[in-house]
């Protein structure tokens, strides 16, 4: 018979007491007080996750590499129904939608691999230093009721992957796709390795849990997926933030684009998921001489033009608040429901609502995260441009650009000083949708880490040897 070392490793694991200092029975206490990774209390959670990722330190990285295997293997098989369960828990975006960025983020999420190519060794006469990047011990992660079980696939993979332990605390309205998710994540996990707790949340989420999260001493790092709110809050725990936060991307077409390309891409990143993504279109804006070209072909492409206005102004008050925000009821709907309960009358099967506006109009100026964009006509590509500096809010996150003219595209990248550009391809080209790449779910944009992985959640370690190890 054949000798599976990390399972005997497992097994070890399993019985072993540790012998950290702490106490077995402190151990088996929180590891009763949860059931598969979902505890009653904030604590409980964050300390069973403490005691689960110091045993899972000292395993080694094949055991990594075992655990990220059996997610991936285990979850795909499962993926309808992880899509399923956050789509209709939510109520919000598109099922068949949900399905492709869950599969993305079981199947493109790097692994270990992401750790390798940061790790660095010097060598010379005084010896050798290397660089590793290490765990960071329990990590915060807060995700959002847009993206929900895709967040938590794709921070689990990363974070498990630089050797952390994960509290999460999912968005209240995800509650119960999340708790499911867990589970089955806490089981894969045992299964795998014989170590329990590694990824836990509390069957209760709240803002007010999460705050307490946020503050909790053994809390190693924070990395938050959501909007300007959370990302501020957790930036006041005096702890180390990844945030990830809103965005406003707009998408840029001049006259040397390839139009009909451009209005597919277009109409196929804005209509995904019925905007909900942060790198979605929220705003087009197009060099005059190609905007009626460009508007025929996206209606070709079931955009629907809005352009009375008595029907705008219908809009407006169905979708935005008197506090210029979104009306939550209508983010992550179809365009369809949106008009229906606007009711603006429409023909055929439209997937986006185009409003004819300029850069002043609230479609332009919020971040919707619906299928409701705006339709923006400058006069050249350098009003373009500022155009779409203007409505990014200086946020860092996402810009998208159509056109033939390397220069243009190159000054464009330059300026806008976006964590994701996309040039001539839809926005979730950005996130190895159909475009080179990983896939990330955190694009940690006011912290300026971009589009997270594994590297990111681990702390870079400097180790020196000296008089040793050069060869030269
Ligand atoms: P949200 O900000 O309402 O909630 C996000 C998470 O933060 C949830 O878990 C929520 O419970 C928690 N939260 C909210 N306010 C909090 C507070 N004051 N203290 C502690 N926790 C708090 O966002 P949402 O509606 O769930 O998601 C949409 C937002 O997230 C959009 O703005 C979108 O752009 C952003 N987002 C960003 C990225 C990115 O990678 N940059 C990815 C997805 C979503």
């Amino acid at each position: 018979m054949e000798l599976d070392v990390e399972d005997i490793i497992a097994k070890i694991i399993k019985n072993d007491k540790l012998d950290d200092g702490i106490k077995s029975s402190e151990e088996s206490s929180y590891a009763a007080a949860g059931e598969n990774g979902v505890f009653k209390t904030v604590d409980d959670a964050v300390k069973a996750a403490k005691i689960a990722q110091n045993k899972y330190f000292h395993t080694s990285l094949k055991m990594r590499k075992k655990i990220v295997k059996a997610i991936r293997d285990e979850l795909l098989p499962e993926v309808e129904e992880i899509a399923r369960r956050g789509y209709e828990e939510t109520n919000m975006g598109n099922l068949n939608d949900k399905i492709e960025k869950n599969r993305l983020a079981i199947t493109n999420t790097p692994g270990l691999e992401d750790l390798k190519v940061s790790s660095q060794v010097i060598t010379g006469d005084n010896g050798m230093t290397l660089y590793e990047l290490c765990p960071y011990g329990v990590i915060g992660a807060i995700t959002p009721s847009t993206n929900p079980t895709e967040t938590i696939i794709n921070n689990t993979i990363g974070m498990l992957a630089a050797g952390n332990a994960i509290y999460f605390s999912p968005h209240p309205g995800a509650k119960e796709s999340s708790i499911w998710l867990i589970k089955k994540l806490n089981k894969i996990v045992s299964k795998a390795s014989g170590i329990e707790n590694l990824v836990v949340m509390i069957e209760s989420p709240s803002i007010q849990a999460a705050q307490e999260m946020m503050t909790h001493p053994d809390i190693n790092l924070l990395v938050v997926t959501g909007g300007p709110g959370v990302v501020g809050q957790a930036m006041r725990s005096g702890k180390k933030v990844l945030g990830a936060g809103a965005g406003n991307p707009p998408v840029l077409v001049d006259e040397t684009a390839d139009i009909e390309k451009a209005a597919q891409d277009i109409v196929n990143g804005a209509a995904f998921d019925n905007n909900l993504p942060c790198i979605a279109e929220k705003n087009i804006v197009v060099v005059n001489e190609v905007a009626d070209k460009l508007l025929e072909n996206l209606k070709k492409d079931a955009a629907f033009v809005v352009s009375d206005l008595a029907d705008v102004k219908k809009l407006t008050e169905l979708t935005v608040t008197e506090k210029q925000t979104p009306n939550k009821k209508y983010v992550g709907k179809s365009a369809e429901k949106i008009l229906n309960d606007a009711g603006v009358a429409y023909t055929g099967n439209p997937r986006l609502i185009l409003i004819e506006a300029d850069q002043n109009s609230p479609f332009a100026k919020i971040e919707m995260l619906m299928p409701v964009v705006p339709f923006i006509r400058v006069k050249d590509f350098a009003a373009a441009l500022d155009t779409c500096l203007t409505l990014e809010h200086g946020l860092h996150h996402t810009a998208i650009m159509h056109s033939q003219n390397v220069s243009r595209l190159n000054k464009a990248a330059k300026e806008m000083q976006t964590s994701i550009f996309v040039k001539n391809g839809p926005s979730y080209a950005g996130i190895g949708f159909g475009g080179e790449g990983p896939t990330t779910y955190t694009i940690a944009t006011p912290t300026g880490e971009g589009t997270t992985s594994a590297k990111n959640f681990a702390r870079v370690r400097r180790c020196v040897l000296t008089s040793g190890f050069s060869i030269r």
